[in-house]
């Protein structure tokens, strides 16, 4: 019997971006000369060989329908060259090689209700985490959040008139994705988990849960009779890790699900040495379909910092050179015990809080 060929694995992960790529793009890899901002959600490339490139930018949520998409292909098939990227911040990105073609396809964007802009020092696109569509441990929407903010700062997106670019993120959990930002709104859980007894003795023989809380609050106990789970109370940071791997042990609910807002951080800090973001605002109302409370403390940041910092300064170096007391007047927020880092693990990061220093 002839030897059988084993065969070749078959490699998943990212595609090579090449195949994708503009043209001109392919062409001049590497070879760019400078680029330039014409206009607010345009970029203008040029390589050193003289071949330019054109980018118009566009606002979209992160989660698509199909007829959305669709839509937003038609315009590129039709007035750019047939060529798209996403941004890592959901924006959608044109590309044309012919100036003459970068006004009639902003008609055609604006025409079919996007937004183009976000580009330079604007408040770009949120960046926001799955929800209630991918993932089974949200306590709030995400794409709903964004839609009502983005709404609010619609001007900010489409002009350039902050300090430096603003990037916001919204994280539907509190311990996976998200929070990479200058502004990071956050659910923010506010009570221990309550145990379904009888739940756990019928899905779980040896709830592996146990190990998954980070305090060790978490410990196997006979409830009526059967073996189940308890949690001290004392303990509990109220972190919803147990949640996802445990839906028993239910954490989220319409009152004690809340949201918290932080500010700050590496990704807010264009030249200083690593730092953590802060929290600024705590049992904020998750309340929707618009989040009013949420918006108005974002609003009113934004407002302080464009009023107040310098240019090139981003949100989180504009706090550290005012001080953290003029930024809790500038933005009308109280400073309350919540702002503490008072868990007995804090040592070492005590010193990130927004006030305690030794
Ligand atoms: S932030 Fe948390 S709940 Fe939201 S998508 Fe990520 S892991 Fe899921
Ligand atoms: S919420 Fe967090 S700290 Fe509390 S019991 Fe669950 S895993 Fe432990």
């Amino acid at each position: 019997m002839a030897k059988q060929e084993m065969r070749e694995p078959i490699e998943t992960g990212c595609p090579d971006p090449f195949q994708y790529m503009h043209p001109v793009s392919r062409k001049n890899f590497g070879l760019w000369k400078y680029h330039e901002h014409p206009r607010p959600g345009v970029l203008r490339h040029v390589a050193y060989g003289g071949d330019e490139l054109w980018t118009v930018r566009a606002g979209t949520q992160r989660i698509l329908d199909v007829f959305t998409l669709r839509k937003l292909c038609e315009i590129g098939e039709k007035f750019a060259d047939g060529y798209v990227h996403f941004t890592i911040r959901s924006n959608i990105e044109y590309l044309v090689s012919d100036a003459a073609k970068v006004e009639p396809l902003i008609k055609a964007i604006e025409d079919a209700g996007f937004i183009v802009g976000g580009t330079k020092n604007s408040v770009t696109m949120i960046s926001h985490t799955q929800g209630w569509l991918h993932c089974d441990i949200p306590g709030t929407d995400a794409s709903g959040v964004v839609k009502s903010m983005m709404d609010e700062l619609i001007d900010e997106f489409r002009s350039t008139n902050m300090p430096n670019r603003v990037h916001i993120t919204t994280s539907c959990c509190q311990i996976n994705c998200g929070g990479q930002g200058d502004i990071a709104i956050n659910v923010q859980h506010t009570k221990p988990p309550k145990i379904n007894h009888d739940l756990v003795a019928n899905v779980c023989e040896r709830p592996s849960v146990v190990a998954r809380c980070p305090v060790a609050a978490i410990r196997p106990a006979m409830v009526n009779g059967k073996p189940s789970l308890e949690v001290d109370e004392k303990k509990c940071i109220c972190c919803g890790a147990c949640y996802p791997p445990c839906p028993p042990m239910q954490i989220n609910d319409a009152e004690h699900t809340k949201l918290a807002i932080w500010v700050g951080g590496n990704h807010s800090n264009a030249r200083g040495k690593p730092t953590f973001q802060k929290l600024v605002a705590a049992g904020i109302p998750n309340n929707p379909p618009r989040w009013p409370e949420a918006t108005a403390i974002v609003k009113r940041i934004l407002k302080a910092y464009k009023e107040t910092a310098r240019d090139w300064e981003r949100v989180g170096e504009w706090i550290e050179r005012i001080g953290w007391p003029r930024f809790f007047e500038l933005v009308e927020l109280p400073f309350t015990k919540y702002h503490i880092d008072n868990w007995r693990g804090s040592r070492k990061s005590l010193n990130s809080s927004s006030y305690v220093r030794f």
